[in-house]
């Protein structure tokens, strides 16, 4: 049994037989893509312009506007779906679906419908050591609405704000939706998942996948069935989250509610519910819409979208490496273990610094050792994205080569680069300065021995005695008379020495 399929709650007193329930989640992602330009206009697509000043008269939905498909955006979209192992079909409609909303002048968005771009892919991703499988139901393209701004009053609140405004630059911003089956068997699964998706989005080099900028977004369906059971329960809907955490808090607290519903003999009723962070808890929003809510038909003023398999597979020859085979490499190029290779192969950026830091010349295994450690402690404590550390790949890799060489013991190593970041210096400079360098220095060291010896009778007796552990706590008395610079080996060796061992 898979081992993320833990079952929410247990329940059951003295041995009564508990009543397992396992949950099941499905997801949708939405991602903006990083075209140059618009869905389906010449309007520029930005980030933090004046706004309403990148709109036209079909972005406005201006009468007799007429829309013209973004090529770049389907090459994006169509790389994402190869990506996830999607068949990109040769032919795909754009639909329209209507509602009506203050953030889509036309009153109807144009999307993909039931002849959708991809479909019938799969995404493997790791959650703990253990690597899991989501079915791809779908990748499709739509527009993206324009940018709601509510103000006044408890602007924190739609309800609660005085006025909203709207700004019309975001609207027809290429957007793609991601669709998995109800594969994901856990809320951390369901993390895993959405966070490893991104990292492949970005790898892809189609999104930079801002989540402050809101340009990824998703919801989660969830429902429970008794554990071993094949069919699926009642589903409800979180909508519009966009941010990990609250995935997970959302879905750890929907989870047991459903439970709880159904024990009690109640039933779920399918809807899209609103996760408050501040109580921890759902509430209804809305019943669910149905598809014939929106009264999908084939978008007019659009002719089907034909694609060339032969473009189709011209795009995948050129794909990048994908963070999966990525880790893989690193386990085998670098003989990374496979947790290793997960943390430093699994996003581009981080990756990217590994590595050249060892084509610096590092080696693979210390220099991993410092990129997990010391370099990303530094990047979480300075809120700081992998690459944009106060230390570079170069200086980080002559600081592991000072180590390698016998420059610096390992323990000054780690002061070495606590003070590059303070200092923003060379290794070197710093080791010269503050006078860090590995005392290798035989004369030097044998003084500080024979004051251990002088200073430490009682071990000295112990160890002459037989006790070999003692040696250890000598060794450590060295070390800490000589701030940690001592080289440790030779340490060893004249205390053997002088100990007569
Ligand atoms: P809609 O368009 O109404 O949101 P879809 O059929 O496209 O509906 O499904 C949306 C998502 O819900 C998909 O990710 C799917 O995997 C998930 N899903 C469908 N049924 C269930 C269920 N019973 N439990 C959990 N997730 C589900
Ligand atoms: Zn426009
Ligand atoms: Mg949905």
């Amino acid at each position: 049994m898979n081992s993320h399929r833990r079952p929410a709650i247990e329940r059951g007193a003295e041995g009564a037989p508990l009543s397992a329930w396992e949950p099941v989640i499905g997801l949708e992602m939405h991602v903006e893509l990083d075209t140059r330009t618009k869905m389906f206009c010449a309007c520029e697509v930005t980030k933090g312009d004046e706004p309403n000043t990148h709109t036209c008269p079909k972005c406005l939905a201006h009468p007799g506007a007429l829309p013209v498909v973004n090529q770049r955006a389907v090459e994006y979209a169509a790389r994402i779906a190869l990506a996830l192992n999607c068949g990109v079909r040769p032919r795909s409609i754009f639909h329209r679906k209507n509602y009506f909303y203050p953030d889509l002048p036309k009153a109807y968005q144009i999307s993909q419908y039931d002849e959708p771009l991809a479909v019938d892919g799969w995404f493997e991703y790791w959650v703990g050591g253990e690597k899991l499988r989501c079915r791809i139901n779908r990748v499709h393209m739509e527009e993206d609405a324009a940018k709601l701004v509510h103000a006044g009053g408890d602007a924190g609140r739609i309800a609660g704000s005085d006025y909203s405004m709207v700004d019309f630059n975001r609207g027809g911003t290429p957007l793609i939706e991601i669709v998995s089956e109800p594969d994901i068997p856990s809320p951390e699964a369901a993390r895993e998942f959405l966070q490893q998706l991104r990292n492949l989005v970005i790898e892809l080099g189609v999104s930079e996948c801002n989540m402050e900028e809101g340009q990824i977004r998703w919801d989660a369906n969830v429902s429970v069935r008794p554990e071993g059971s094949s069919e699926l329960g009642t589903r409800t809907e979180l909508k519009n989250m966009n941010s990990f955490r609250y995935l997970q808090q959302a879905l750890d607290a929907e989870i047991p509610r459903q439970i709880e519903v159904l024990e009690a003999g109640g039933t779920i009723d399918l809807e899209t519910l609103h996760f408050d962070p501040d109580t921890g808890t759902t509430t209804p929003l809305r019943s669910k819409e149905e598809a014939h809510d929106y009264r999908y038909f084939p978008e007019p003023d659009l002719v089907p979208l034909v694609i060339d398999p032969d473009w189709t597979s011209g795009l995948r020859q050129a794909q990048p490496e994908l963070p999966a085979a990525r880790v893989e490499r690193f386990t085998s190029q670098y003989g990374l273990s496979r947790p290793d290779a997960l943390v430093l192969g699994s996003a581009h950026a981080l990756a990217a610094f590994y590595e050249e830091v060892v084509a610096l010349g590092a080696g693979a295994k210390p220099a991993a050792n410092w990129t997990m450690g010391e370099y990303l402690a530094h990047l979480n404590a300075a809120g700081l994205e992998a690459g944009h550390g106060h230390v570079t790949a170069e200086r980080l890799a002559r600081l592991v080569k000072l180590v390698a060489d016998g420059t610096v013991s390992t323990s000054s190593a780690k002061d070495v680069f606590t003070r590059m970041i303070a200092e923003r210096a060379e290794p070197e400079a710093i080791v010269a300065k503050h006078g860090l360098g590995q005392i290798s220095d035989t004369a030097e060291l044998e003084a500080a021995v024979a004051r251990v010896v002088a200073d430490n009778a009682a071990q000295v007796e112990q160890y002459r005695g037989g006790k070999q552990q003692v040696l250890g706590f000598l060794v450590g008395q060295v070390m800490k008379a000589t701030g940690g610079r001592a080289n440790p080996q030779l340490v060893n060796e004249l205390l053997r020495k002088a100990l007569g061992g």
